[in-house]
């Protein structure tokens, strides 16, 4: 199926038409370039999909649900991403219940957060005040290749420091209680790298600051909104979107004079054949898939009756316990094992937005980490430690949707074993991603560049890579400087 017009010879070609495929096709689309999009898929979305996974009427999102980067994203923000969607932005970013009906609860609010903590409520906001009254400065750290000299010096040392802290064996020093260790380690276990870890920590601090600058988001009617945004813009700007078309080599590209990948190293290895120079193949096959995930899609009677009132009001859950007890469980899954008692993340995001379910009825949105390449079934585990803090949790279900580490790379090949980082976060390919180098989106074949979340600045729904990609597309091969416009017309 071809959407959109077709204008002869193309500028052009994206395949993949996930956020960073689409940003990069909408970046050269507003550059007045000729643009066509390729994606395998039935339809756009790649990690930003949402189907009615369990029963007619219940929306659920398949990949990504909340979306902290859609705010603090440059490419997102240049693009009005905020004027094009409707996000809703729960009053509890995350929560993180603890046995006994407790809870740490990260309340948008930083002061009201701290209040919430006791003891450590001074020590968590330490840490994390400057970071959140910079957080732009954050975004713009953590938002592009590292190998660069940072914009704001200051919020980067203190950033740095802060990782060195969270990231290794002091990490609990400032804390004496285990109510923000865990809300801390609930954030940085995002990334299925050991706990404590340096990459972990750097992604669960900015994500910990986003959550008290603006927030953590969703966008009503599900993540498809922001794909739907993006796919709208480029079709008024002259591009297509091809969808169930998977490309099989770059040959079959030949008529356009770029081509973006929103690929793997490995996709891009497989479909460039010969024409890899060698040494740069030797480079993108030393990169490194990370742990997988394993998901579980419910419909619910009800809303999830948390025994702690506040993670009622959550948009997103840590379930796992205590630091410990989620460090354990992560770094089992880095071994190779699947944890007794996992760590679950969760988001419900119908509480906020009733446009996921029927009347009355409730989604929600759960994965947990396993081994690459896992096909074991995780709904047991995931049920019994939502049951665990949310005593009641089964009665509720009317019906579940669970998929296998397997399952998750056939429904996404750039999930290489599962791992939806598409390329492990760790700190060595955070730096080198996917080759150590200024402009890690171009390749050394001509006209080819990746514009994926295997290239920085990595993971998440923010299109920076591709966009990225795009302007440096745009700089090399077209010999446009300035930035095109992106905003709403
Ligand atoms: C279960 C899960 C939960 C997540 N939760 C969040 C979250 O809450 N918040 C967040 O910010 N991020 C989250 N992420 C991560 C986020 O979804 C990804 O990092 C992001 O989608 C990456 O974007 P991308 O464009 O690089 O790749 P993708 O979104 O993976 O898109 C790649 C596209 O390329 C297509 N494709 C692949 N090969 C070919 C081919 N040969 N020919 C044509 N098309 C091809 C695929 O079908 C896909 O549509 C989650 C991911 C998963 C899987």
């Amino acid at each position: 199926m071809v959407l959109g017009s077709s204008r002869g010879r193309l500028d052009a070609v994206v395949v993949g038409a996930g956020p960073n495929g689409l940003a990069a096709a909408v970046t050269l689309a507003r550059a007045g370039l000729a643009v066509r999009v390729y994606e395998r898929g039935s339809r756009a979305g790649g990690g930003a999909a949402t189907r009615e996974l369990t029963l007619p009427g219940y929306l659920h999102d398949v990949c990504s649900a909340v979306h902290p980067l859609a705010f603090e994203s440059a490419f997102f923000r240049a693009f009005g991403l905020r004027d094009r969607v409707r996000f809703l932005t729960p009053d509890v970013s995350f929560a993180q219940p603890l046995d006994g009906g407790r809870a740490a609860v990260a309340f948008r609010d930083l002061a009201r957060t701290r209040d919430g903590l006791g003891a450590d409520g001074a020590a968590y906001e330490r840490l994390l005040r400057p970071l959140v009254e910079h957080a732009s400065h954050v975004a713009d750290l953590t938002g592009s290749t590292l190998v660069r000299v940072p914009r704001h010096p200051v919020t980067a040392l203190r950033f740095a420091l802060r990782v060195a802290e969270q990231g290794g064996p002091v990490w609990n020093a400032r804390f004496r209680g285990d109510a923000a260790p865990a809300l801390l380690t609930g954030v940085a276990a995002h990334t299925i790298l050991t706990q404590p870890s340096l990459a972990g920590a750097g992604a669960g601090l900015a994500l910990g600051a986003y959550a008290h600058a603006q927030g953590w988001p969703i966008p009503v009617g599900g993540s498809q909104a922001i794909i739907d945004a993006m796919v709208e813009d480029l079709r008024a700007h002259g591009g297509e979107l091809v969808t169930d078309h998977e490309v099989t080599s770059l040959d079959e590209l030949d008529d356009a004079r770029v081509a973006m990948l929103d690929l793997t190293p490995r996709a891009l290895l497989r479909i460039a054949g010969d024409r890899m120079p060698s040494r740069f193949g030797r480079r993108l096959s030393r990169f490194r898939y990370g742990g997988a995930v394993a998901k579980v899609d419910f419909a619910l009677s009800a809303p999830v009756p948390w025994a702690h009132a506040d993670v009622r009001r959550a948009g997103t859950i840590h379930v796992g316990g205590t630091r410990g007890e989620m460090a354990a469980a992560e770094n089992d899954v880095n071994r190779g094992r699947h944890p007794e008692r996992p760590y679950v993340l969760v988001a419900q995001q119908s509480l906020f937005d009733p446009t996921r379910a029927p009347e009355g009825a409730h989604t929600l949105w759960a994965y947990t980490h396993v081994p690459a390449g896992s096909a074991v079934d995780r709904e047991e585990s995931v049920t019994a430690q939502i049951e665990r803090f949310a005593p009641g949790f089964r009665d509720t279900i009317v019906a579940v949707h669970s998929q296998t580490a397997v399952q998750v790379e056939a429904h996404n090949p750039n999930y290489v074993g599962g791992d939806i980082a598409a390329g492990s976060p760790d700190l060595w390919q955070i730096l080198r991603r996917p080759t150590l180098s200024p402009d890690p989106w171009r390749t050394p074949i001509p006209g080819v560049y990746l514009a994926t979340a295997s290239a920085a600045p990595g993971p998440g729904v923010h299109g920076l890579a591709g966009w990225h990609a795009a302007r440096s597309a745009l700089r090399h091969d077209f010999g446009i400087r300035d930035s095109p416009d992106l905003s709403p017309s």
